[in-house]
């Protein structure tokens, strides 16, 4: 008999699995159809000996501390800080857009002050952002807008960024200074020896029972548990009552060459051309030394592995359906990126799964009371 059974070994699963377990002393197990624990963050060796990414790159940035500190609890860290060159106009260019960005693209000298009156004339002014579209051309206007933006999202998303919430391009700033830094959190890490040995040790406790290549429709009659945690599409848990929540998926075509460096990147971007969105070398991520080097190209397409919710209006409208039934089921609880239907980064999840955690031992003390007044 379980205390818990865990729908998915990614972030979500293996955080809550590892707290109800360790902290609160309850019996977990956790299943995963997929035949590996991590989730999308799951890496390993490939053929060549290089440790690569199978869900594409993972690169662990937070401003929060806890978060930090609670997987340093499972592995060390690797300073790393993420750089992204983008293919514009035949050049290779810093994105996020910043100072050196606009200077090479236009062959000019400005300094900052000077490329803050750049933006302010060519941005226009949209007065009540929306879109993804409007993000963008409120801060650097429409001809930036469509060199860097609208064919990547395009491509991406399938959809013009016209019809995107603005939250998906929201999430890369615009500089005026040099830095070139994908991400501006406090903490930008690589877990040293991998996700995957990070999750390894998260899950390494007797309480704990991990079956994989386990879907779990295929087990929940059988398999004895007084309460569920899911984290798998929300839409498909419910028999996709309300119809296919749209999910973004990507085809992954991995390469090894045979030469020690690839790109001048991590990530190169390539908004205006091929049919994939960007490549990454990994040895850049993982600061693994070999004489080869793998690499990773993103095609995106519709069907396949949900890997990113939608963010537009009609898909929060229907994802808020799917959520009220499971505020409706009793020890039934959903949590992670696609449970959610929230476009999360990894420490985000974390986050969440810890605030679930939390809200489970706040609700279990609220019983335990309850029953010891009706004792006494
Ligand atoms: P998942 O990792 O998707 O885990 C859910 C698990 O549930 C899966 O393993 C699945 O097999 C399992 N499952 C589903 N249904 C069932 C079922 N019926 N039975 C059994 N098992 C089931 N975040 C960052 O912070 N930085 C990045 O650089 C970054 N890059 C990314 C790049 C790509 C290409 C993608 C797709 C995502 C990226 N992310 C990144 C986001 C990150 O992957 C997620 O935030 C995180 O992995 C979500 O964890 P999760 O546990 O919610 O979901
Ligand atoms: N984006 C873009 N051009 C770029 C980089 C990003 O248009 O060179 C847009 C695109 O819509 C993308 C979104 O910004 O999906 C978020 O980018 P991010 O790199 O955060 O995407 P992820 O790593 O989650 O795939």
């Amino acid at each position: 008999m379980y205390d818990y059974l865990i729908v998915g070994a990614g972030y979500a699963g293996s955080v809550l699995a590892e707290r109800l377990a360790r902290d609160a002393g309850k019996k977990v197990l956790i299943v995963d159809r997929r035949p590996h624990i991590a989730g999308n963050a799951y890496d390993h060796y490939d053929e060549a000996g290089i440790l690569v990414h199978k869900y594409g790159p993972h690169i662990f940035h937070t401003n929060s501390r806890e978060i930090f500190e609670y997987l340093g609890r499972f592995t060390e860290w690797r300073k790393f800080e993420h750089r992204v060159l983008a293919q514009v106009d035949g050049q290779l260019l810093p994105i996020p857009i910043n100072l050196d960005t606009i200077n090479r693209l236009y062959g000019l000298n400005l300094d900052s002050a000077g490329l803050e009156k750049f933006f302010e004339e060519k941005r226009e002014h949209v007065e009540n952002i929306r879109t993804s579209e409007d993000v963008v051309v409120n801060t650097v206007g429409r001809e930036l807008y469509e060199k860097f933006f609208r064919g990547y999202t395009r491509k991406q998303w399938g959809l013009d960024p016209s019809e995107l919430s603005s939250q998906v391009t929201a999430r890369i700033p615009t500089r005026t200074n040099r830095d070139d830094r994908y991400f501006n959190d406090t903490y930008q890490y690589m877990p040293l020896h991998g996700y995957t040995r990070m999750f390894e040790n998260m899950l390494d406790h007797e309480n704990i029972t991990i079956q994989l290549s386990t879907d779990y429709r295929d087990i929940k009659q059988s398999a004895e548990y007084r309460e569920m945690i899911y984290t798998g599409p929300i839409d498909e848990f419910f028999d996709f009552r309300y119809g296919k929540l749209p999910y973004r998926s990507l085809h992954f075509q991995f390469e090894t060459h045979d030469v020690p460096v690839f790109q001048q990147a991590p990530v190169v971007n390539y908004p205006m051309d091929h049919d994939y969105t960007r490549i990454t070398e990994f040895k850049y991520l993982t600061g693994q030394e070999h004489e080869k080097t793998s690499i990773v190209r993103e095609f995106p397409r519709a069907e396949g592995d949900p890997y990113y919710p939608i963010p537009r209006p009609q898909n929060a409208e229907l994802n808020a359906k799917y959520q009220a039934l499971v505020n409706d089921t009793p020890g039934l609880y959903f949590v992670g990126r696609l449970a959610s239907y929230k476009y999360y980064n990894m420490d985000q999840v974390v986050g969440q799964a810890l605030t679930l955690y939390r809200k489970i031992r706040g609700k279990e003390g609220a019983v335990a009371a309850v029953e010891a007044s009706a004792a006494s």
